[in-house]
């Protein structure tokens, strides 16, 4: 903390002002002074503050980014106090609040204390930081242990008001030109479980990625535009982990930046422990604390690189809490202050598998619960009732039926299954001193972002999301929806004379009719059935329809004359 001092009261002052007057200064210009090249934001999930506390404990040491935590942020949402990860993960993106579900787009309803209705209209889509920091020259990255299309990652590279849309959100992710894309999720792209029936897979190697597939070749690889699909769905917990089949959370994150961080323009990278949450849904206290170290270790390596690099920026912020796990329970208000330190963390230590990773283990008679248990999850005192409960364990849900027989044992209490509504820690690096500090709405997260790239929110929203029926109809084109030719890849058609331009849907790029092949932009996109070519307008994003309007690159608009 004392490397800051009072420069760092004096900026938290000056942002303070200048965070009044940054939204109406966006619009007037455009390029703007940038205090950092490059920006690394990573997400524990979920991850409250006593879950933090224990890690520590567990660890035995500082956690890497102890040092730089100057602040607490406000998760709410437009609407209701408790965020899931769609609206939390979308106010870091882009500085909106919004609802449930909604991804990095506007909300239908602020009616939380303060807040006005933003004048963008509803369930609009708005840019991310990772979309004005592609435009400004810098590479960009997604880094998860979750499917890349869920929603923490999806919000800085996708726009939805449902975080349920996976087939939409990846197909966005992936024209979106993310430089590097490291988690797991591949099913989610084989065409047989598309409802558009393509296969993604092969629509990433046509768009020039290199995919890797296990840590051996991530490892090799010294691609820069790179996907790494390391599972079918999300990744195993980091203690469950087979290191032969799945990179780590600081492999992935320490790969991700050395792709990255060749391009002289710098760049942006989110990195997320995905599955801190997920352990807390299931209030398995060892699913949460090994998948924070393991987050940990991620921050470590994104701290080690900004240190060293002098003009990168590190956040580290949850996004809303979750359980209400507590250090202490109903069993400890009697004996808190003589229950020594080591009851609520060795127990948790032992563990060398979560809940979740116990289950592959279990014989398919459960003849070996007792054994498994003991040796793997460190509890050797079941009682019968538990044993007949972890037996009776649907599949994929041990880690919910073992987790609070561990809390109960290390004295961690759990208030409920669900997600919280307190507030979260903020740790920061920032070589320029400009950090935020004191207690922040999450909403600031995306405005000092855009402060230290020197991005224009507002200005790229403008140029990403421009509503098409209405642009278009003021150049007086014809404006139709294409369902037919392609009815899994909707197309809105816009024509004026000759030109004719069709918008695919999820896509950066317009199917193109009486457009010079060498005119600005434009490029073969393949060839039709009778050997003709076909061309295509690359956008400067992707078209988003929204369940109602469409909203197109202003790019594709400017080609109607
Ligand atoms: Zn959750």
């Amino acid at each position: 903390m004392e490397r800051y001092g009072k420069v760092a009261l004096a900026a938290a002052l000056a942002i303070a002002l200048l965070s009044q007057v940054a939204v109406g200064q966006a619009k007037k210009t455009a390029a703007k002074t940038a205090s950092a090249k490059n920006v690394i934001l990573l997400i524990p999930d979920g991850a409250s503050l006593a879950p933090e506390t224990l890690a520590r404990w567990v660890k035995g040491s500082a956690l890497s980014f102890d040092e730089y935590t100057c602040g607490l942020v406000k998760t709410h949402n437009s609407d209701m106090t408790i965020a899931d990860s769609a609206p939390a993960g979308s106010a870091y993106a882009t500085g909106f609040k919004s609802q449930t579900g909604n991804i990095a787009s506007t909300g239908k309803v602020y009616s939380a204390p303060g807040l006005s209705v933003p004048s963008l209209g509803e369930l609009r889509p708005v840019a991310t930081v990772l979309e004005a920091a592609k435009l400004s020259g810098r590479s960009t990255g997604l880094v998860c242990t979750s499917e890349f299309m869920h929603a923490t990652p999806a919000d800085f590279a996708g726009h939805d008001p449902s975080r349920k849309n996976y087939d939409g959100l990846s197909e966005q992710i992936i024209h979106n030109n993310v430089d590097v894309v490291l988690g797991g999720g591949w099913s989610f792209l084989e065409a047989a479980n598309r409802s558009d029936k393509d296969s993604m897979i092969e629509q990433i190697a046509a768009r020039g990625y290199t995919l890797v597939r296990t840590p051996e070749e991530l490892k090799a690889t010294k691609e820069t535009k790179l996907f790494g699909l390391f599972a079918p769905k999300a990744l195993a917990y980091d203690l469950d982990r087979d290191a032969g089949k799945e990179p780590g959370l600081d492999e992935m994150t320490s790969k991700a930046i050395s792709a990255l961080s060749g391009n002289k323009n710098g760049f942006f990278l989110m990195v997320e422990g995905s599955k801190v949450d997920w352990a807390a849904h299931a209030n398995d206290p060892v699913g949460i604390v090994s998948d924070l170290l393991a987050f940990d270790r991620a921050c470590k390596v994104a701290l080690d690189f900004a240190r060293k690099n002098g003009d990168t920026v590190v956040i580290v912020v949850s996004d809303h809490g979750n359980s209400g796990f507590s250090i202490g329970d109903r069993s400890t208000s009697g004996s808190y202050d003589k229950t020594p330190y080591t009851v609520f963390y060795e127990p948790i230590a032992k563990a060398t598998k979560t809940g979740e990773g116990l289950e592959s283990l279990l014989s398919a008679d459960k003849s070996n619960v007792r054994d498994v248990v003991a040796k793997y999850y460190g509890i050797a005192d079941l009682s019968d009732e538990e044993v007949a409960a972890i037996a009776k364990a649907a599949p994929g849900s041990l880690n919910s039926v073992i987790g609070p027989m561990m809390g109960a044992r290390a004295k961690i209490g759990f208030t409920t299954g669900g997600h919280t509504g307190e507030d979260v820690v903020l740790s920061v690096y920032d070589p320029s001193g400009n950090r935020p500090m004191g207690v922040i709405e999450n909403v600031e997260i995306a405005r000092y972002v855009e402060r230290s790239l020197g991005l224009d929110l507002s200005a790229t929203t403008d140029r990403l999301f421009a509503e098409a029926e209405s642009a278009f109809a003021a150049k007086k084109a014809e404006v139709s929806v294409d369902a037919t030719t392609d009815p899994a890849n909707v197309r809105l058609v816009a024509r004026k004379g000759d030109v004719e331009l069709a918008i695919v849907q999820n896509r950066d790029y317009a199917i193109v009719k009486g457009m010079a092949k060498t005119a600005k932009g434009v490029y073969v996109l393949g060839r039709d059935a009778a050997g003709k070519e076909t061309l295509a307008l690359k956008a400067d994003g992707v078209a988003v329809y929204n369940g109602k309007k469409w909203f197109v690159s202003r790019n594709l608009i400017d080609a109607i004359k």
